[in-house]
């Protein structure tokens, strides 16, 4: 009995420390294999385009619920007890197992941990490495959280492939920098020079002699009127 409890007990804990890999392993069939596996993220768009891809190492895996409240609600409120286990209380525990491992797949998300190192110069030429941590939602739905409605990381890095041709296309027709052009200033865009919208922006600016903040003005250059609004709304906050 006593050796039951205690692995009862050991289960529940593992359940509530989100660690189950049975319920990883129906969002992602591969959840355990991808541990030390690359993981890519693209931070290209059409008008930064990015032929380079982050490269991350995958270190762990684990199941988050999705809404805890929404969970704990669904396996009926119930929470690990403390004091002495009794009999009763490990029949519940078991119970709670049970329902919490076969509750719907998309009240879970899977959380990918990564990381990565990257070197840097300093003025004086010395290389240093830096150590970046992160982490990756995926969705039993939906796959990897979505960036401006795109997919922006992924294990296979082909995936990219097309959007990252479509940036350069998009970036040769709309923010290469030409021969009688402008850029916007709000969104990037080339504006041939005589169509350009000319707007005064007014701000708030420090001034370096009064050394007080004061209201400021500039000539700014946009794409349309629209941009020079959205700009101008910008610096007001
Ligand atoms: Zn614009």
């Amino acid at each position: 009995m006593k050796e039951k409890v205690a692995d009862a007990y050991a289960r529940l804990c593992k359940v509530e420390m989100g660690l189950p890999g049975e319920i990883a392993r129906k969002i992602y069939p591969n959840a355990g294999n991808v541990i030390g596996k690359k993981l890519y993220r693209c931070a290209s768009s059409a008008r930064f385009p990015a032929k380079d891809l982050e490269e991350w190492t995958i270190t762990g895996v684990s199941v988050i619920p999705k809404d805890r409240y929404k969970l704990y609600d669904y396996l009926g409120g119930w929470r690990m007890p403390v004091g002495r286990p009794t009999k009763k209380l490990v029949a519940d525990a078991e119970e709670y197992i049970k329902k919490y491992m076969s509750a719907p797949l998309d009240m879970f998300d899977l959380f990918f941990n990564i990381e990565r190192t990257t070197t840097w110069k300093d003025s004086s030429g010395e290389v240093h490495e830096s150590l970046s941590m992160a982490g990756e939602r995926y969705n039993v739905e939906t796959g990897f959280e979505l960036f401006r409605g795109e997919v922006r990381v992924s294990l296979n890095p082909d995936d990219f492939a097309e959007k990252i041709a479509r940036d350069m296309e998009e970036y040769e027709k709309y923010y290469a920098p030409r021969e009688g052009y402008v850029a916007c200033e709000r969104c990037g865009k080339q504006v041939p020079e005589n169509e350009a919208v000319k707007y005064k922006l007014i701000y708030q600016g420090y001034d370096q002699n009064l050394r007080k903040a004061r209201v400021m003005s500039r000539i700014g250059t946009f794409c349309s009127g629209e941009c020079a609004m959205n700009e101008q709304m910008s610096l007001e906050g």
